[in-house]
């Protein structure tokens, strides 16, 4: 346990960049560990008084539960015999106030740290039964905490966090990191995550500066310590010493003055020294940051992530809200245009008003056009208003996780017949709308040449194609140190696709990740792409390290990389590479 004032740093991995220093808010389960602070001798008999209240109100409100549902499920009310029982536990009662006494702390802390060690005890024995008694255990803890809030009810089941802080917990889901409150949240920390888990997309997509994969950060660190968080090099500091807050600063100050370098840029053309013009455009996840969108300079957005949109409802949502929301990113992506790919709900993404079901393998399961291609009316409804807003600025569709021939040539016959219900309702839309495939499951890349007679572009997903491709969870921090975009295969699989389409004479983007690192771009514009798709605050450093660039030595670079056969040999030389070209992007 780390309660003292010593420096400790954990490594994990830097996802969003940004510079944090502030004090931590730990959140278990939803459940906020409750600061610790001193009371004075003559409080305790207070403190005691406190617990009583919370445990009777919490008691009360369990028994009002158990009634309800008794009456709408009989004996299933029982469950919470046990959550009553806990309740008068005198054993862990007495413990508790021995706390207080002893440490002189308050109910707060003592309640939690009693009730957590009993937690980890039952968490950590091989039995189911016990196991499931630990997560009654931390959801009546949840309760008594609550409750021992001043004017806390039911409605408070948690703690409230009102000052600017960084959050830490095991993990948090893409719409939790989406609806955070920026002005209290400045940064967070996770144990779990990878660098392409949609929560991370999302992070640096609304440029929260997040450090994931910290393994068990258990006891390093605790509500209220001061926490230096640096989402650059990946590492968390508590208790920072004053020289570590002075390195820091200046590596702050030294990324502000390249940002400064880089916004000349916005008003630039993404072309090599040679003249080779690149599309450079934004994936977008929410409408509302289509602003911070034109501010970068993209040109308009190569992703829109659709899914988002569904994420926060309980309800599908209706066609014209849908078109609502399409047309407005259209309009403010004019003149260069949007490219919407329809749902990819599954995987890491289930919004609530799908029922999907638990899966042993989310992300080889009902994931992507498969989703779209059963939910039949669901998919009418988007194609829909996909096709309307394209009559308010330039549109193009793209379907994804497409593993067959079959799967795309239904998808285009769906579109076909949203067209032609739109214009039997007199609707207008671009009768000329561009259809794309995103190119992400290495079945679709050995098709490739297939598949490209029936489309007008390819988008690489590198994100799922190299967790398809090396068999890497693209969420799991355990195997994040193979997750690895310049693996030999990715590369020629990359090559393959670029070859295809170029055969077929359209035009193929990079939508993944790799897209937006610098590291990568020599490579994928010596392999033939020609738009790269990144998010809003990579933009500039991309642009950057293409206009560093020549294309004839990009290609000479790939023939290179070709005769590489380990990802390090590979990585080596993408550094050397870009090192020599734009080293201050590599700070
Ligand atoms: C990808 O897989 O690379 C991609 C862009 O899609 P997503 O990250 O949303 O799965
Ligand atoms: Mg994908």
């Amino acid at each position: 346990m780390n309660r003292g004032s010593e420096e400790v740093r954990l490594k994990g991995l830097g996802v969003s960049p940004g510079i944090v220093r502030a004090r931590v808010v730990v959140r278990d389960n939803s459940l906020i560990e409750p600061e610790t602070y001193a009371i004075r001798p003559s409080d305790v008999p207070g403190e005691h008084a406190r617990l009583d209240a919370a445990l009777a109100e919490t008691r009360r409100q369990i028994v009002s539960l158990q009634n309800q549902i008794r009456v709408a499920a009989g004996d299933d009310a029982d469950i919470f015999d046990f959550h009553l029982l806990m309740l008068e536990d005198q054993i862990v009662l007495d413990q508790i106030f021995e706390k207080v006494g002893k440490e002189q702390i308050n109910i707060e802390s003592a309640l939690y740290q009693v009730i957590n060690t009993s937690i980890e005890v039952m968490r950590r024995v091989q039995d189911p039964y016990l196991k499931e008694r630990a997560v009654d255990l931390g959801d009546v803890m949840r309760r008594v905490l609550a409750n021992l809030k001043p004017g806390a009810g039911e409605s408070n089941a948690e703690h409230r966090v009102k000052h600017p802080h960084i959050l830490a917990a095991a993990d948090f889901s893409p719409t939790e990191i989406a609806s955070m409150d920026r002005s209290l949240v400045l940064a967070y920390a996770t144990e779990t995550g990878n660098q392409t888990c949609h929560a991370a997309i999302i992070a640096r997509s609304l440029g929260i500066p997040a450090v994931v994969g910290l393994h068990e950060f258990d006891g390093h660190f605790h509500t209220g310590d001061e926490v230096l968080l640096d989402g650059y090099g990946g590492v968390v500091i508590t208790n920072p010493r004053p020289e570590t807050i002075e390195h820091y600063a200046q590596i702050e100050a030294e990324h502000g003055a390249i940002r400064e370098q880089l916004s000349h840029l916005v008003g630039e053309r993404a072309i090599t020294s040679d003249g080779q013009a690149v599309v450079l455009s934004s994936n977008l996840e929410f409408s509302r940051e289509i602003d911070r969108v034109r501010q970068v300079g993209a040109e308009g957005v190569g992703l829109y992530r659709t899914e988002f949109f569904y994420l926060d409802r309980t309800f599908l949502p209706e066609e014209d809200a849908l078109f609502e929301d399409y047309g407005k990113v259209a309009r403010a992506a004019s003149p260069h245009g949007v490219i919407i790919r329809t749902l990819d709900a599954g995987g890491d993404k289930l919004p609530s008003s799908i029922q999907h079901g638990t899966e042993h393998n989310p992300f080889l399961g009902w994931r992507g056009i498969r989703v779209c291609l059963e939910e039949a009316e669901m998919f009418r409804t988007q194609l829909r208003a996909i096709l309307r807003a394209s009559a308010e600025g330039k549109v193009s569709i793209m379907f994804p996780l497409v593993s067959s021939l079959e799967e795309l040539l239904e998808a285009k016959s769906r579109l076909e017949e949203a067209k032609a219900s739109l214009r039997s309702d007199g609707l207008p839309f671009d009768e000329k709308i561009q259809v794309g495939v995103m190119v992400e499951v290495p079945s679709a890349v050995m098709i490739a040449d297939v598949l490209a007679r029936e489309v007008d572009f390819f988008s690489i997903g590198t994100n799922d194609l190299v967790q398809y491709t090396i068999a890497v969870d693209r969420v799991n921090e355990r195997v994040a140190g193979l997750y690895a975009p310049h693996h030999p295969a990715i590369v020629r699989m990359i090559k393959r696709v670029a070859e295809a389409a170029a055969a077929c004479g359209i035009w193929v983007g990079v939508c993944g990740e790799m897209a937006g690192d610098v590291l990568s771009t020599p490579l994928l514009l010596g392999l033939g792409i020609t738009e790269l798709s990144v998010s809003p605050g990579q933009i500039l450093p991309v642009k950057r390290a293409i206009r560093a660039l020549h294309r004839a030595e990009c290609e000479q670079f790939v023939t290179e990389i070709l005769q590489l056969t380990t990802v390090e040999a590979i990585n080596v030389r993408c550094r050397e590479l870009a090192l020599s070209r734009y080293p201050e992007l590599l700070r």
